[in-house]
């Protein structure tokens, strides 16, 4: 399995740790609002490679932080005349539930960073006595940027670069202006906890290295976010962790490309996003997801309704090909057809092979799902070439493995109620059971579904019924007690 590795901007073969076993970290959302689909898109991708490490064999370990003591909660909590706990408990709360929705699992591993202060303040401790860190006059503690011979590694920077470019704050407690705070001193009305530097609340960024510490153990394997918060926050996350600890701190950084809307990224403070709880009242997680997987993690991607409609759309016509199979596998009679079963097979046995090879590649979802769209187009033709002879077993394991290969991205197909043979391949299948025993029963289901599509003015596939009749020497006769089918001779 190749994974890229955003420091050293290369894939690697990845190799654990421990053989066998993944540790993994994602920083998890600060709990101030709602989140958006923008941050779910890094939920979800990381949710895919977890699904597809453990799918390879590895035990899994995943954690992941719940940001619930920052400025941005006091700031709402005061806005709303609420505390900060209060507004915290909401949006975890809020946050856990959406994820599910989203059908993301749970991590193993969820810590508070208010209810991790005492490993942090060890941490920060650590990097006192190690000359890494100061306590500075007015009641914060900093971190010597310049004390780490590897700053700028995660994020590909260097220290020189970043005092020209980038927009740091001159604050006279500081040492020097790139120095960040690991400790914040309290302001009334805020939290705030004991400390041998006073009282006073943990920053950002101490909270993740702190975490990664105490519950999986450093170097962890991957370590993962966006791409925005490769610099500071990763950085930064990893400058405290390998000075306390010496240990290195994560092997593999992944990053994830952004969710856009009109080429510009989606976020709070631009106000051009949408509530992943607003988007799931509209739409399906499998569909939202499909939709995020046919881009690759890595890329941006641009989000609109069109887009979203299109992976549903794309969803039904895959749950359609699934049902259709099973349908068809629960009705045929005839003789079945060895040669193409057997072409239905190897398509199979290509679409997983391809699948895996596009997954093992730096986890291609873009690829694997259209491995998978490619064998359902397959199962169509096969459906429609022979129809009358399908064979049921190769039909519905196709069918099962269609509908699992998805349920392994998390993308649960809708389920379809059997049986009104709808659309061109439910025709087809129709007509496979017209030649079985029960002829007025498929007689009606046909009738049934051409009604259905005309009434839906879907004329596709009320023509398609009609064309595909008269292949068989059949026709739809419309008379006013009723539709009949009949022989064209007769
Ligand atoms: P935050 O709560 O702002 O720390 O964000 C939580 C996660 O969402 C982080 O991993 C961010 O990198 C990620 N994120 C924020 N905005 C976007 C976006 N537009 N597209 C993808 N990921 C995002
Ligand atoms: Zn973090």
């Amino acid at each position: 399995m190749k994974i890229y590795n955003s420091s050293t901007h290369k894939k690697e073969e990845f190799r654990p740790v421990e053989e066998g076993k993944v540790r993994m970290y994602v920083c998890g959302p600060t709990v101030y609002d709602n989140i958006h689909i923008g941050n779910a898109r890094t939920f979800i991708s990381f949710d895919v490679i977890r699904r597809w490490l453990i799918a390879s064999g590895y035990e899994v370990t995943f954690a992941q932080n719940l940001t619930d003591v920052d400025d941005k909660i006091i700031n709402r909590a005061n806005e709303q005349g609420r505390t900060a706990k209060e507004v915290a408990e909401e949006f975890s709360k809020k946050f856990i539930d959406v994820m599910r929705r989203a059908n993301v699992m749970d991590p193993d591993v969820r810590p508070r960073a208010t209810k991790e202060i005492g490993p942090m303040i060890g941490m920060i401790k650590t990097l006192i006595e190690q000359g890494h860190a100061y306590a500075a006059d007015n009641g914060d503690v900093y971190f010597s940027v310049r004390s780490d011979p590897s700053y700028g590694e995660v994020s590909g920077r260097k220290i020189d670069d970043l005092m020209v470019g980038a927009r740091i704050e001159e604050n006279e407690d500081k040492n020097d202006p790139l120095d960040f705070a690991l400790w914040k001193a309290a302001k009334p009305g805020e939290p705030m906890w004991n400390s041998p530097w006073g009282k006073g609340r943990p920053g950002w960024h101490t909270e993740c290295a702190a975490m990664v510490h105490r519950y999986l153990g450093c170097p962890i394997d991957i370590h993962g976010g966006g791409s925005d918060l490769a610099f500071p926050h990763h950085e930064n996350e990893c400058a405290q962790a390998t000075c306390a600890w010496h240990q290195g701190f994560a092997n593999t950084w992944m990053h994830t490309g952004m969710l856009l809307v009109d080429g510009e990224k989606m976020s709070k403070s631009l106000g051009n996003f949408f509530t992943l709880e607003e988007v799931l009242e509209k739409h399906s997680a499998a569909a939202l997801r499909l939709l995020m997987l046919q881009t690759h993690y890595r890329s941006p991607l641009d989000f609109s309704w069109e887009r979203l409609e299109g992976a549903e759309n794309s969803l039904a016509r895959i749950a359609g090909t699934v049902r259709n199979l099973k349908w068809a596998a629960d009705h045929v009679e005839g003789q079945p057809d060895a040669e193409l079963a057997a072409g239905l097979t190897s398509a199979m046995e290509r679409a997983a092979a391809e699948y895996e090879t596009c997954m093992n590649d730096d986890f291609n979802t873009a690829g694997a799902v259209a491995a998978y769209f490619q064998l359902v187009t397959e199962a169509n033709t096969y459906l429609d070439q022979a129809a009358g002879a399908v064979d049921p077993e190769a039909a519905r394991v196709c069918g099962a493995v269609i509908a699992g290969a998805f349920a392994q991205l998390g993308v649960e197909l809708p389920v379809i109620e059997e049986p009104l043979p709808i659309g061109l391949l439910g025709v087809a299948a129709g007509l496979c059971a017209y030649t079985g025993d029960d002829v007025d029963e498929a007689a009606e289901k046909i009738l049934a579904a051409r009604a259905e599509a005309r009434a839906a003015k879907n004329w596709e596939v009320a023509d398609a019924i009609r064309d595909q009749l008269k292949d068989m020497g059949l026709m739809i006769e419309d008379t006013s007690a009723g539709s009949r089918i009949k022989h064209l001779a007769s």
